[in-house]
């Protein structure tokens, strides 16, 4: 039985897919507790895997993409039937991480980490972008665990704050090869 918080229906907000529809699924529950976490992941239902991928395509049939968030969707074990059970269903399946738990992910699943601490060198050699959270610094201490990964890595300042805004823009201007801006621009317009 999986421990959720929320599955809705909405677009990308952020990262190399922003724009796409997509059916989020937000599994509840986190490994770490970050100061700056604005997100509400404590369990609100459970669900078996089978109810969940029926939930999926009740909301999004003809939607190819759907995400897996947190909290941390791998500090529960039966993510990866999650995983399993959206690809037999014919959805690509997207997951957000913090990359402090390792695990195998089949090729076609994009990984997207978002570093805090502990991260695990197998999903930083997995990731297929990254993304650093901006909050009164450049946690640019983080690259070294992505070196020679030629992935997409943005600077998403934390809740859109004008500082943190400045601070990213400005690396990102220093080093346009290798960071990109990131906003969550679904706050922009008012959707989850
Ligand atoms: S890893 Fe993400 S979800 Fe977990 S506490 Fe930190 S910011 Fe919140």
């Amino acid at each position: 039985m999986l421990a959720l918080a929320e599955i809705f229906y909405s677009v990308q907000g952020e990262g190399t897919w922003t724009g796409a529809p997509a059916v989020f699924v937000r599994l509840a529950g986190c490994n770490l507790n970050c100061r700056f976490c604005d997100t509400d992941y404590s369990t609100k239902f459970f669900a078996t895997t089978e109810q969940v991928v029926a939930r999926v395509r009740e909301l999004g049939a003809a939607c190819p993409m759907v995400v897996l968030t947190g909290g941390e969707p791998f500090a529960q074990r039966e993510s990866s039937a999650l995983i399993d059970a959206l690809r037999a269903d014919g959805r690509r399946v997207h997951v957000e991480s913090n990359g402090s738990i390792a695990v195998t992910l089949p090729d076609d699943v994009w990984l997207t980490v978002s570093p805090k601490e502990r991260l695990q060198p197998a999903m930083a050699g997995r990731a297929n972008e990254v993304k650093l959270i901006v909050d009164g610094r450049v946690p640019d201490e983080w690259l070294a665990d992505f070196r020679g990964r030629a992935i997409p890595t943005f600077l998403q300042p934390e809740g859109n704050k004008r500082a943190n805004v400045e601070l990213a823009l400005a690396a990102a201007k220093a080093r346009p090869g290798l960071f990109r801006l990131g906003l969550q621009t679904h706050k922009f317009i008012g959707v989850p």
